[in-house]
């Protein structure tokens, strides 16, 4: 497999694939391994863990330069995310012990009911390229911490950023088959998909996810599925100084490109205050430059996959076509490298692709609203349901605008973030189930009930 500088259109180096027949050796040694790794006590692989992140800060340049030329991130925002990255295994180095404890919850008579928590077994993680390093945490941290093998087939974007996580994952000490990557791209997917695994942690598109879901269908294996998202953002007439929002909402559109699960991708302001926030938005992303993602004034890098910038391209013209005005960009830049400006379309409406299709670039559309009401019916006109946010600094209303979206975070006076202490959690289009925070590390756990009676 080629891997390709999104940048310049050149081959960065070449990898070797799997196969069908790699891919089963590979499970069939995963699952002569996960016993003696379970048998292990939590503490020790908690001990690897912390080493893992040890070795993520000593080679955080040569990862962050890996991962900034095969996706086109900026420099600067790849070493972010590597920093981003050990919060993440702090979090589970810190909770995993505690959350695996057996748990005493009732005495019935002389009966004890505990909880206990057993590994699923082995774990297929098939993992997207946007945020290799954050989104590949959210599964295998968890299900290797508690005893779990995994198979972890990165992106074919971030094949480069996903060796470098085995490798060190491996020089502290996990072992071989415990970790195993497996790298390809969708066919070689498609091959593990045929071979019994306890449990699928896929970060990917819904359309990807869907079709998981379907080969799935039937053989009772537990799927964790983070997928897309069409975030909504409302901005109040109470949001306070408006030219400090808007330079929060462009960074939570143009950060990584706009190529974020969590990206704001759809924008509603109130009607009393639309013009001025447009105007300020304007020039807020005016300033994020595009350009080289190795050189450190840039803001927006490439475009990772060149086929994207036609399906932007496609946005934005069908938005110009129903009535939309482009106030920024527009247009791809041509060259070799993937390049799309930021770009900014005002008087947006739902008949729209802008508001209903994830766009995942540095596009956005704005919409007017002239009450909370509007805002929260469009807001909740999606198929997905990541995230949404509300800048208001009556926190009474704000609160309550945010209850009335369905989606599995709100921020309220913030956007585009992620905790490991708080659950990540996609509904409709956007995921199954949870991962991070206590319930996601139990995700990757059976839950056992005992009845100890003495
Ligand atoms: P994708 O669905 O194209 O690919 C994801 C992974 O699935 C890759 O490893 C790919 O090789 C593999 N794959 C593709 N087709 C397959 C098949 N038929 N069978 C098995 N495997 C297959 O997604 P992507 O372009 O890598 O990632 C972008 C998407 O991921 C966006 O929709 C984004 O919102 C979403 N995402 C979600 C979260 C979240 O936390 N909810 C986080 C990051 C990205």
């Amino acid at each position: 497999m080629q891997i390709i500088n999104p940048a310049t259109g050149e081959m960065i180096r070449t990898v070797e694939t799997d196969d069908a027949v790699s891919v089963r050796e590979k499970f069939a040694a995963a699952r002569a391994a996960q016993p003696a790794w379970a048998a292990r006590p939590v503490a020790e692989r908690v001990a690897l863990a912390k080493t893992f992140g040890e070795l993520l800060k000593r080679d955080i340049e040569i990862i962050a330069r890996d991962m900034s030329l095969e996706t086109g991130k900026p420099l600067q925002q790849a070493r972010n995310e590597v920093n981003g990255s050990l919060n993440k295994v702090r979090f589970f180095c810190e909770e995993t012990a505690a959350a695996l404890a057996p748990a005493k919850v009732r005495q019935d008579g002389n009966t004890e009911e505990v909880l206990g928590f057993d590994p699923l077994g082995v774990v297929l993680n098939i993992s997207a390229w946007n945020y290799p390093i954050l989104v590949g945490f959210n599964v295998f941290l968890p299900a290797l911490l508690c005893g779990n093998a995994v198979i972890y087939k990165p992106s074919e974007f971030s094949t480069l950023t996903g060796l470098h996580l085995t490798r060190l994952l491996h020089e502290a000490g996990v072992p071989e088959d415990v970790f195993v990557a497996v790298t390809g791209e969708a066919a070689v997917g498609e091959q593990l998909l045929q071979l019994p695994f306890d449990c699928v942690g896929f970060t990917g598109s819904y359309s990807t996810g869907k079709k998981i879901s379907e080969s799935f269908a039937g053989r009772m294996t537990r799927l964790i599925m983070e997928l897309g998202g069409k975030d909504p953002l409302y901005v109040t007439d109470e949001c306070g100084d408006l030219d400090a929002v808007a330079d929060a909402v462009a960074e939570g559109v143009l950060y990584n490109n706009g190529q974020s699960c969590c990206a704001v991708e759809r924008v509603y302001v109130d009607e009393k205050i639309y013009d001025v926030f447009a105007g300020k938005l304007k020039a807020k992303m005016q300033a994020w430059v595009t350009g080289d993602p190795l050189a450190a004034t840039t803001m927006c890098g490439a475009i990772t996959r060149r086929v994207h910038l036609k399906f932007l391209q496609a946005q934005v013209n069908d938005a110009v076509s129903k009535g939309a005005r482009l106030e920024l960009g527009g247009q791809i830049q041509e060259g070799k490298g993937n390049f799309y400006p930021p770009t900014l379309l005002l008087n947006a409406n739902h008949s729209m692709d802008v508001m209903r299709e994830e766009t995942f670039g540095p596009l956005i559309g704005v919409m007017k609203v002239k009450d909370d009401a509007e805002a929260v019916a469009l807001m909740n006109d999606s198929e997905y349901g990541l995230t949404s946010s509300v800048y208001c600094k009556n926190a009474e209303r704000g609160k309550k605008i945010l209850a009335q979206v369905n989606t599995g975070t709100g921020y309220l006076n913030c956007c585009d973030r992620v905790s490991a202490w708080l659950p990540w959690s996609g509904r409709g289009h956007s995921g199954l189930g949870s991962t991070l925070s206590r319930l996601g590390i139990h995700a990757f756990c059976h839950a056992k009930g005992w009845h100890i009676r003495s």
